[in-house]
């Protein structure tokens, strides 16, 4: 072989090097995927809640995130914590977004921004089955009541007159003081309620009376960050539109949403 072709084969392999060296670096340079980290309470089955088995978070807003945030080509990180710190987290950054069961209110709304309602809740009371002197609203004066920390149903809760209210970290909480003796009632979102009590508690416990409030369930975004929020409510439709969000709820709840 000739000097000629072996020097040219020499720079012909250096060619073809710096060219998959290319390939390599522009690997490496792709952009990062694209992250929401989402605030929840991971204790108010069925919305959220962890699997006992895989330990992964699931639950309705679980999935309803998720497929909001493939919709939206990002990727869903779950930051678990309690309910009273998601609206702190929020404005302070550490969070993206909140998903964990959160009544739209006047009150938060004058701090976060919510998403379109995407699930119709509201309140309901709960006592031990063999209770048969609470029926209602009224009935609750001067007993005592079960509550979450920051939450709506302790908000109604505060209005019942000579009430001494108790403020537990999450609903499961609540039911083992109500369960133990150590409360007369608990008040606590319809769905969550029902859902305890179909799961384990029907010998224990029974709701009374009709629901207290109507409340529509909302994802919240930072003030700061609109573009996240109409980005949201644009997937939210979507989802609507085609059918992957009754999929989910008719998933959780067993039958399709109302409207
Ligand atoms: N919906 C109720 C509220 O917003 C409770 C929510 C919850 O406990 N995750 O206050």
């Amino acid at each position: 072989m000739s000097k000629k072709i072996i020097a040219l084969i020499v720079l012909g392999m250096f060619v073809m090097a710096l060219g998959l060296a290319g390939c390599g670096s522009e690997k490496s340079a792709a952009p990062e995927k694209k992250v929401i980290r989402v605030g929840s309470e991971t204790a108010f089955a069925p919305f959220e809640f962890q699997d006992e088995k895989t330990k992964e978070y699931t639950g309705f807003d679980m999935d309803l995130i998720r497929a909001i945030g493939k919709q939206m080509g990002y990727e869903v990180e779950i930051v678990s914590m309690g309910f009273d710190g998601l609206i702190p987290a929020l404005e302070a950054g550490n969070i993206d977004v909140i998903a964990s069961g959160m009544t739209i209110t006047e009150e938060r709304a004058k701090k976060v921004n919510f998403s379109n309602p995407y699930y119709k809740s509201g309140l309901t009371i709960v006592v031990k089955s063999d209770n048969n002197t609470i029926k209602s609203f009224k009935d609750l004066e001067g007993k005592n009541i079960a509550v979450q920390i920051g939450t709506t149903g302790a908000r109604e809760a505060s209005k019942v007159k000579n009430a001494k209210v108790r403020e537990f970290n999450n609903p499961p909480e609540a039911f083992m003081e109500l369960k133990a003796g150590g409360v007369d009632a608990v008040i606590n979102d319809k769905p969550v309620n029902d859902y305890f009590i179909a799961q384990s508690g029907s010998k224990d416990a029974k709701v009374v009376g009709e629901p207290l409030t109507s409340e529509d369930y909302g994802l919240a975004t930072s003030k700061k960050n609109a573009e996240l929020g109409e980005k949201i409510n644009k997937a939210l439709d979507e989802l609507k539109k085609n059918g992957e969000y009754e999929k989910i709820y008719v998933k959780w709840f067993g039958v399709k949403p109302a409207n």
